[in-house]
């Protein structure tokens, strides 16, 4: 159930509400837009339907929200989310391009790729210091060692860190250094993880799991909103289908759908929905001219040597092409990049 409120309503109408919402046993979910407060109610409706709600102070209407997942829908919030992050404002006009390697191999291959990326354009510096590898044989990241390259470099540059965590218990040393918490495809149904992450201040980058519909990728979503986090941002990276001459099927479909079911931004990963760097500018064009909000794209000054998806990963001066071919794009569906 959705409570909106009129324009002219107070903070004392909002704490009213609020504190009647709780003395139901419900959760108030306040979410503050440029013209109007909206409120949430998680927990038993039924309570809600015999209450007077419109006759509070304040309130314009009380309607039900159809969609399963209420507070990632576009009923619950029509207006785009923005997530600022030190500026970087993501979901907004213009489309904030994150790129670097798979995995933060050293301190030399990290900073080369910030170096180029940041010269490009790029705003975002990416690298996973906790892997998920298929093989427990694999390269596993970093650590803790990572994280520190991820900081360094990036303050240099003057970017924003994204990278992934795996484990609830990496929680408070990931946030230490991050910007935005990635949560992997593999663990896109990992309510535990999903619940840490709906605690925490720092926006959360959910990739959607390989074999996930649109709705579970959206309810995945709620998880973390409904924990209390609302700067989450959604990831197509590719899903599982018979085709076996690219890594992963890239959904173009899934942004626009995404975009009318939901207020959350969209990114695209061209990365990992083709598994070839050759296939990756192509889509990265289609994902902008889609409406994405935001691109995740790997880049290794030397994919040859790469530890993890070298076979994925631009060279610094084919990404520095494609970011100039993005941005007449971008120019042409209304967008800066
Ligand atoms: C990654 O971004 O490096 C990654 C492992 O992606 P995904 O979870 O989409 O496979
Ligand atoms: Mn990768």
């Amino acid at each position: 159930m959705i409570i909106v409120l009129r324009p002219d309503a107070t903070e004392k109408d909002v704490e009213h509400i609020v504190e009647k919402i709780k003395s139901w046993g419900l959760t108030p979910m306040i979410s503050k837009g440029v013209e109007r407060t909206i409120i949430g109610v998680i927990g038993e409706e039924d309570i809600l339907r015999v209450q007077p709600l419109e006759a509070f102070p304040g309130v314009e209407k009380v309607m039900p929200v159809l969609a399963p997942y209420k507070l990632v829908s576009r009923e619950f919030k029509s207006e785009n989310t923005i997530i600022d992050i030190k500026g970087i404002c993501i979901g907004g006009k213009r489309i904030v391009v994150m790129a670097g390697p798979c995995a933060v191999e050293s301190y030399e291959q990290l900073r080369a790729a910030a170096e180029a990326i940041k010269k490009a354009g790029a705003q975002v510096l990416r690298g996973g210091a906790f892997k998920p590898r298929t093989s427990p044989y694999s390269f596993q990241g970093l650590g803790e060692e990572g994280l520190k390259y991820l900081r360094q470099v990036a303050d240099e540059f003057g970017m924003a860190v994204v990278t992934e965590l795996m484990d609830p218990r990496d929680l408070v040393l990931v946030e230490k250094y991050t910007d935005i918490i990635q949560i992997g495809a593999r663990n896109m149904q990992n309510f535990a993880l999903l619940k840490e992450v709906g605690q925490s201040r720092k926006p959360v980058l959910l990739k959607r799991g390989m074999s996930a519909t649109i709705k579970e990728f959206l309810m995945a979503a709620e998880y973390i909103l409904s924990s209390g986090n609302f700067q989450v941002m959604l990831c197509e990276r590719g899903v599982r289908t018979f085709e076996t001459e690219t890594r992963f099927t890239f959904d173009l479909n899934a942004v626009p759908i995404i975009k009318q079911k939901s207020h959350l931004p969209v990114i695209v990963d061209p990365s990992h929905a083709t598994g070839k760097y050759s296939l990756v500018p192509a889509v990265a064009r289609a994902a902008v001219a889609a409406g994405a909000d935001g691109l995740l794209i790997e880049v290794h000054p030397n994919p040859e040597e790469a530890l993890s998806d070298g076979e994925q990963s631009l060279l610094p001066d084919k990404f520095a092409k494609l970011m100039q071919e993005l941005k007449s794009i971008a120019r042409a569906v209304g967008r800066d990049l």
